[in-house]
């Protein structure tokens, strides 16, 4: 009977030494392949020409190297390029590359929709669909590095996309340590992100895991009433066990942890919050990024005034917490944060 083709991306290199060596493959045959998928990107195992025909015949029969189709490509006016790419199973999952200097990042997307359902975001407005697998993780990153110039490396990948991380974490991980390894994309841990709205319990998991991993904490709002109000899922926690779970992660993993939050116009935005907000952050080792809100059509909030969010930064830097207001690229694509949705199939 013949194997179902598996994805190889979703294969680390022990996996696929396994299954390789097992079929009578010389070791160095996977070095091999593994070299020509992360560091000289084939797009298709014809592309191997160090490997016989006979052999790339053969993987090809039993591995899919690459399994989506990239549907759209959308560029931005300030280089920003987003990919809508299409699963085997009309699935869609948007990814976007954010060009800035010498940086190149990319941010995926861990699932198709979101379960979090924030009230302000357009990825959560459908609920889930599924998870992605770790190999459509890895995917994405390696369909937008496809899209550069050789000589532009791919430098960061923030998990900053559509899902939530940590309720895909076994995929997230695994992800993670294909692009961080040596036999993969070799991109140092510190330059890899997640960003999660804030799973304690997973948080702490993620510090034993032997990763140096950025951690991100979608925040929002600086009091427990007015985050279960925007972000359904802060019934299941509160903000004193986010706070304890980060400094497990600084303690265990010596990452400061980024504490997100979205300026939404009149709602999360007053000096009192920022107040409430510095004494959340002096909690722990971390820095504030602060993100003025991107506007969704079909929902009700606004894009906090220049003003307002600079006086809010204030507040903070007065209260000596490091914040900064991160700049919204690729807005007029609708690929800033917040912004992507999931596309069905009406395209
Ligand atoms: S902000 Fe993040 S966690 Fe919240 S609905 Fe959007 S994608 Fe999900």
């Amino acid at each position: 009977m013949k194997e179902t083709p598996r994805h190889l991306l979703d294969l680390d290199q022990f996996s696929l030494i396994e299954r390789l060596t097992e079929a009578g493959l010389e070791r160095f045959r996977v070095d091999q392949i593994l070299g020509w998928v992360y560091r000289r990107r084939a797009r298709s195992f014809d592309e191997m020409t160090n490997l016989s025909k006979t052999l790339r015949l053969q993987l090809a029969e039993r591995f899919d190297l690459y399994t989506s189709e990239i549907e759209r490509r959308q560029t931005s006016t300030d280089g920003t390029f987003k990919l809508l790419l299409r699963w085997p199973d009309g699935a869609t999952s948007e990814c976007v590359m954010i060009p800035q200097d010498t940086r190149r990042a990319v941010c995926v997307s861990t699932q198709v929709g979101c379960p979090v359902g924030c009230a302000f975001c357009a990825s959560g407005l459908d609920g889930l669909e599924r998870s992605l697998t770790s190999g459509e993780i890895v995917e994405q990153a390696m369909q937008t590095y496809l899209q550069l110039p050789e000589d532009q490396p791919l430098t960061h990948v923030v998990f900053m996309g559509i899902g939530e991380p940590l309720a895909n974490y076994d995929a997230t991980v695994s992800a993670v340590r294909t692009l961080n390894a040596d036999w993969g994309l070799n991109i140092g841990a510190r330059r890899i992100t997640i960003s999660t709205v804030g799973l304690p319990r997973q948080i702490r998991r993620l510090a034993e895991e032997g990763l140096q991993v950025g951690l991100a904490i979608s925040l929002h709002a600086p009091n427990d009433e007015l985050r279960r109000e925007i972000i359904p899922w802060a019934e299941r926690t509160s903000i004193d066990d986010l706070v304890e779970a980060g400094r497990h992660y600084f303690d265990r993993t010596g990452r400061e942890v980024t504490l997100e939050y979205v300026l939404l116009g009149e709602l999360n935005d007053r000096p009192a919050h920022a107040k409430q907000l510095a004494a959340v952050a002096r909690g722990m080792r971390c820095n504030v990024n602060l993100i003025r809100y991107n506007g969704v059509s079909d929902l009700p909030y606004r894009r906090p005034g220049s003003e307002a969010t600079h006086a809010f930064l204030e507040v903070l830097r007065k209260a000596g917490v490091n914040a900064h207001i991160r700049a919204s690229r690729g807005m007029d694509i609708e690929a800033a944060c917040g912004q992507l949705r999931r596309q069905r199939g009406d395209l």
